[in-house]
């Protein structure tokens, strides 16, 4: 039988024509190794963020399924043209929206997850001997809604599929030559990985290396997908493979550091110190589809009995859990106030070596202190230490961490595209 590879290509590489055109040549050659080839495109350059702004300029908050409508349309352009441009060169293709591809997905809008996978068109399509363009970020409810994936989340697009048609791999095509220590424009000196398990992408995905979005990688985790992270610009390495964590040697107690800056900081204060309070609070903002991360319980204050709770959430979710909070307050009997801070940012280390490798949370605070960057919060899993900081310190923390944990290549890494803002 003959083997799928499944090829996803980010806004930067399909930015104008001249880049369709570059992308029809990575994915004929591939076909031309006498591989079947899925290709999951994003929207062309920007314009994702360009669909946001122009909804931005009706409402601070539109409508979901119409911001779904909307923004699941710069997808429907870049397949079409990179269909249009293999065919130029001579290949058969066709492209496929959600619908089309029949992929499934929960009825959430904004960030929904996929379900299922009805594979036959794509498979009926592979062996009529076409190559298959899919859109990445959208998917479709049971009922025909336009639901998308989270912003990324093309990435996610692409394992799933590969993971429904039992790909040999999914190899995620960018404008970095692959994963690296550090994102490389902040520190041009991160030297890139050869590998890295699953357990440490996840991590570095959800701390903030956009470079993956990270159900993207809870996905090749959970059906054993292999992926591969590469340049679509520049094809003498094979970029980073992502594989599972027992095939991997670990040396260094830090593989890669990261930071969030989409985070704000919510304070709840004075808050009734009783059983239930943190179930209520939490399950309430479970049910509006709002994730949390970092959370942080005051100890109790004995004169009112109260304590204060702190937490963090994504910006995007900030107006939704304003409103649950305001509902909330008066059924929990919060009598303090909600403090909102945006001017904040989570760094986080993360790495398999530093289980049971004692002296890496000390060495990471440590070196916080010695650059002066107060921390205002802490969290850890066993892989993983973030701290919040504040916004303007972010950039100076990872350079910081990214030196003490010796992650820094003598070459200088090559990123096409702009510059992302970060002070
Ligand atoms: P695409 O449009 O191809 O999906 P993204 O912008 O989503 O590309 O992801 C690639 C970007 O991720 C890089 O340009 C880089 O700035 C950023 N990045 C963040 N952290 C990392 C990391 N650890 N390794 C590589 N790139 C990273
Ligand atoms: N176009 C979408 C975004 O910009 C999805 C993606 O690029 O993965 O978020
Ligand atoms: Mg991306």
């Amino acid at each position: 039988m003959r083997k799928i590879i499944v090829q996803k290509f980010g806004g930067t590489s399909v930015a104008d024509t001249d880049k369709i055109k570059n992308v029809a040549k990575i994915v004929i050659r591939e076909k031309q190794n006498g591989n079947d080839v899925v290709v999951v495109v994003s929207a062309m350059g920007h314009t994702t963020d360009y669909l946001v702004k122009m909804a931005k300029d009706f409402s601070e908050n539109p409508s979901a399924r119409e911001l779904d409508m909307l923004l699941s349309t710069g997808e429907g352009v870049s397949i079409a043209l990179l269909a249009m441009a293999i065919q130029a060169a001579g290949y058969d293709a066709v492209s496929f929206n959600a619908m089309q591809a029949g992929i499934m997905t929960e009825n959430i809008h904004s960030k929904a997850r996929i379900i299922d996978i009805k594979t036959e068109k794509i498979k009926q399509n592979l062996k009529e001997g076409k190559i298959v363009v899919v859109a990445g970020f959208q998917g479709v409810t049971d009922d025909g809604e336009i639901t998308t994936l989270g912003r990324g989340g093309s990435d996610t697009s692409a394992v799933a599929i590969a993971a429904a048609l039992n790909a040999e791999r999914c190899d995620i095509y960018t404008d970095v030559e692959g994963v690296y220590t550090t994102d490389p424009r902040i520190v041009p000196k991160a030297s890139r990985l050869n590998e890295v398990s699953y357990e440490e992408m996840l991590e570095l995905a959800h701390a903030g290396a956009n470079v993956l979005h990270p159900r993207s990688v809870e996905t090749a985790k959970l059906f054993h997908v292999p992926m591969r992270v590469r340049s679509s610009f520049k094809l003498d390495n094979l970029g980073t493979l992502i594989l599972g964590v027992e095939k991997m040697e670990i040396n260094k107690p830090v593989t890669g550091v990261a930071a969030d800056l989409s985070q704000v900081r919510i304070v709840v204060c004075d808050v009734p110190d009783k059983p239930g309070v943190a179930a209520k609070l939490f399950s309430r903002l479970a049910k509006e589809n709002i994730s949390v991360d970092m959370i942080i319980q005051s100890y109790a204050r004995k004169i009112s009995n109260t304590n204060d709770i702190a937490f963090t959430v994504d910006s995007a979710d900030l107006l939704k859990t304003r409103e649950a909070l305001d509902a909330l307050k008066r059924e929990l009997g919060v009598d303090g106030n909600i403090q909102i801070d945006e001017n904040i940012a989570k760094v986080s280390i993360v790495g398999a070596g530093m289980i049971d490798r004692p002296g890496v949370a000390s060495a990471m605070f440590e070196t916080l202190a010695q650059q002066n960057i107060n921390i205002r919060m802490i969290s850890t899993s066993e892989i993983k230490i973030s701290c919040l900081v504040d916004k303007e310190n972010a950039r100076h923390a990872v350079q910081a961490l990214h030196k003490v944990f010796g992650l820094e290549s003598s070459e200088i890494a090559e990123v096409k595209g702009d510059l992302p803002n970060l002070d």
